[in-house]
């Protein structure tokens, strides 16, 4: 069975998240998320969307509970920040008590963004009782989750570099997702190779084994046919 992510836009609905103007933060992750599922699923990972649209979304321990159920190995909350106009970068946040796998992994997401366009690198965050102590995404869920918040809706340099970089961003996130569940990211820019997977490659001393019992079978063949003329 395929491996299984599960991608979690951000509020919806009745919900539009942080906003700037008209600008609402549930729709620019709905876009993230629907661009990072293909990119998952060609690289053949199963996802998981808990929205696909425009809705108000479950609570999120029921949220949870559909990766849960859908035996998903990484969940991944897709959020961008809001704060004063000048805050801006990247972080993604952790259970209080997450242990070094799990911060590891969020850390691949982040190096992957990173790597995009230069912004400030605001970690792998464990949150404290005084600062977001622990998001829904990271205590409901069975298996190793992240929350990500990909930039400030509040700062225009910041929704600048979600839009001019969506593409890079969108294919970040499923590389770091596709290493997090041990898969090898492959491009996408280039043709299909066809059936890779039918092709067989046979070792030379196995290869000349292989003639010299088609050739034993040949001669016997030969030999039968001989006997009965
Ligand atoms: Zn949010």
């Amino acid at each position: 069975m395929a491996i299984k992510i599960c991608l979690d836009p951000g509020h919806g609905g009745n919900d539009p998240g942080a906003l700037l103007g008209k600008r609402y933060e549930k729709d620019d992750v709905l876009r993230l998320a629907l661009a990072v599922k293909p990119l998952l699923e060609a690289q053949g990972v199963g996802v998981v969307m808990t929205r696909t649209d425009d809705k108000t979304v479950p609570p999120i321990a029921e949220r949870c509970q559909m990766a849960n159920n859908a035996g998903c190995a990484y969940y991944l909350s897709l959020h961008r920040d809001a704060a004063g106009p000048a805050a801006h970068g990247i972080s993604l946040w952790v259970h209080s008590r997450a242990n070094d796998p799990t911060v590891r992994k969020a850390q691949y997401i982040l190096d992957e963004l990173l790597a995009v366009t230069p912004t400030q690198n605001r970690g792998v965050q464990k949150g404290t009782p005084q600062n977001y102590e622990n998001f829904g995404v990271n205590v409901y869920t069975t298996m190793a989750s992240a929350l990500l918040e990909l930039g400030f809706i509040t700062n225009a340099d910041d929704n600048d570099r979600f839009d001019r970089y969506f593409d890079q961003y969108a294919e970040a996130i499923a590389r770091g997702l596709c290493k997090i569940v041990g898969v090898d990211y492959k491009a996408q820019d280039r043709p299909s190779e066809g059936p890779q997977d039918e092709t067989i490659t046979i070792p030379r001393k196995d290869w000349n084994t292989l003639c010299a019992a088609l050739q034993a079978a040949v001669d016997a063949l030969r030999k039968a046919g001989e006997g009965d003329g």
